[in-house]
């Protein structure tokens, strides 16, 4: 705990004044000061938090008009305790994420807030440590990861999943006409329009004696029920 300072003298030995001009205080007051300390100059800044906790969640705020010290304290405590509790829920994970994001726009409104030049005579609150540099941080790292590992591998799969879909062979229908985009031992058969210059081949069901002469066998795989061939009749 710190003593408070006395009006108008920066306080002695805190981090977060070594670059704070003083004193500068020239021309008119900054118009919001901070409601924790008083110091000017001040922003109205919202930092959220959330907690999962298996079947409940919960969401929280802050919001206020704080200047940097004050707002970065804010933030670093309510990103922490968000890193630490905001998993414990399948939702959670996502909007923990998002709370996570949102409060980095918060910090970056804090960032480029100046020092503060007039002091409040009250004293501001401890930033602290950067949020990375505590338990939470590194605790955090792990979910964090895994969305991230998440985020890149979701396209990749999707891709995959498109790519290995597309080869999924679609049955031939008997009377209707195909073209084979592939090799005859690797068959890529798609069922196009018989009027259209892309039809290739009439399906027809193997007879008795199987397929007629010059017909052509498609794989298995074409056929309704994967167990007989198919027979491809040139167009020619
Ligand atoms: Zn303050």
């Amino acid at each position: 705990m710190s003593t408070p300072p006395p009006p108008h003298q920066p306080p002695v030995g805190h981090p977060a004044y070594a670059s704070a001009p003083y004193p500068p205080q020239a021309g008119p007051a900054p118009a919001l000061t901070c409601q924790v300390c008083g110091a000017a100059p001040a922003a109205p800044v919202t930092v959220r938090g959330h907690q999962g906790m298996i079947v409940i969640m919960r969401n929280l705020r802050r919001q206020g008009v704080f200047c940097r010290i004050c707002g970065l304290a804010v933030f670093r405590e309510m990103q922490a305790n968000t890193m630490l509790l905001g998993w414990w829920s399948p939702l959670s994970v996502l909007i923990t994420a998002a709370v996570l994001l949102m409060n980095l726009g918060a910090r970056s409104a804090l960032l480029s807030l100046p020092q503060p030049t007039a002091w409040g005579g009250r004293p501001p609150l401890d930033p602290g440590k950067p949020v990375m540099k505590r338990p939470a941080g590194m605790i955090a790292l792990v979910p964090l990861s895994l969305l991230g590992l998440l985020v890149v591998a979701a396209p990749v799969l999707m891709v995959v999943g498109a790519v290995s879909g597309d080869s999924d062979p679609q049955p031939l229908t008997v009377g209707s006409c195909a073209r084979n985009d592939g090799s005859w031992s690797d068959q890529d058969l798609k069922t196009v329009p018989c009027g259209s210059t892309d039809a290739q081949f009439e399906v027809t069901n193997p007879g008795p004696t199987g397929c007629e002469e010059g017909d052509l066998l498609a794989s298995l795989e074409y056929s309704e029920a994967g167990t007989t061939s198919l027979c491809l009749r040139p167009l020619k």
